[in-house]
């Protein structure tokens, strides 16, 4: 039997991204897919490769995600996070959290215990009694966004939401998704990322996905279950992210992006925003490579 070949993909969110964020885009993307890399390439679980990815998009203000996370209505960083196991289908996600450094992390211990979606101050204690980081409210709020929220400002380059979905060398597929939600939003809103089936989703028998674009339109066409369950029939990965965006456009309209990795190590992504940050490493590949569009 031929050994399995790791793969990881990452978007930095589908929206439209500025000249000025076009190159902030690619190094961050890049960054995440070397950090996932680096744990896929030595034997490391799917699971440690994503987290290690959107741990690193997580710190970098450029994403809408942990530190630099766009502000609520009440000007706070209040975030969602998930991940889900194409071997067990076990799952782990957290909603309206403040204070975590990586609510990403929160989201894996939460799936490796028991699955659950802890909300609000249940997802805060839980990283608490964990160890894991947390930091006062302010320390995740970006000078740029504080300026935003005060000017109400309008928002055009906020590429939203982070992702990442990993192969490993044992063939198991990991989906995550991770995000400070919609600008502005009231407190407590909670949109796509942190629900299995929307914001991501991870069967082994068919592929592994996660999305960004409007929550309130990825929610009722189910984004991530229906580009997986599109993958049917071996279907190429690629088909099945057009699909996908293509049923969210004809039904309920909306911008939204999805990456995925099918159960043969094959990649395929498609969004119908004017950008998607996307990077991805193969085998084939001896570096990362890096897209704000799709060529
Ligand atoms: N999907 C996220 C949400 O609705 C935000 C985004 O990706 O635009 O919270």
């Amino acid at each position: 039997m031929n050994p399995i070949k790791p793969v990881i993909i990452v978007h930095g969110g589908a929206k439209t991204i500025t000249e000025d964020k076009v190159e902030a885009n690619h190094i961050g993307c890049r960054a995440a897919v070397e950090a996932g890399w680096e744990v896929l390439s030595n034997g490391g679980s799917a699971a440690e490769a994503v987290e290690a990815a959107i741990q690193v998009l997580e710190s970098d203000q450029t994403f809408n995600a942990g530190f630099g996370s766009t502000l609520n209505s009440e000007g706070e960083v209040e975030v969602d996070a998930a991940m889900m196991d194409g071997t067990t289908l076990s799952w782990g996600a957290v909603a309206a959290v403040q204070g975590l450094r990586h609510p990403i992390s929160a989201a894996r211990r939460i799936m490796e215990e028991k699955p659950r979606l802890l909300v609000a101050r249940s997802g805060e204690r839980f990283a608490l009694e964990h160890g894991l980081a947390m930091c006062s409210k302010d320390d995740l709020i970006a000078e740029e966004q504080y300026q935003e929220w005060k000017e109400e400002a309008e928002v055009i380059d906020r590429p939203n939401t982070v992702g990442c979905v990993a192969l490993d060398i044992h063939g198991n597929l990991v989906a995550a998704t991770s995000t400070g939600g919609t600008t502005g939003q009231p407190q407590g809103r909670v949109g796509d990322t942190a629900l299995v089936g929307c914001g991501l989703y991870a069967d082994n028998r068919l592929g592994a996905c996660s999305t960004t674009g409007d929550g309130e339109s990825i929610i009722p066409v189910v984004l991530a279950k229906t580009a997986i369950d599109a993958l049917a029939g071996d279907r190429h990965p690629q088909e099945a992210a057009q699909h996908a965006i293509a049923t969210l456009k004809d039904r309920v309209e909306g911008e939204a992006g999805c990456i995925l990795i099918d159960r043969q190590g094959r990649i395929g992504w498609a969004y119908n925003s004017q950008h998607m940050a996307v990077a991805y490493r193969t085998d084939e590949l001896s570096e990362p490579a890096t897209f704000i569009e799709k060529e």
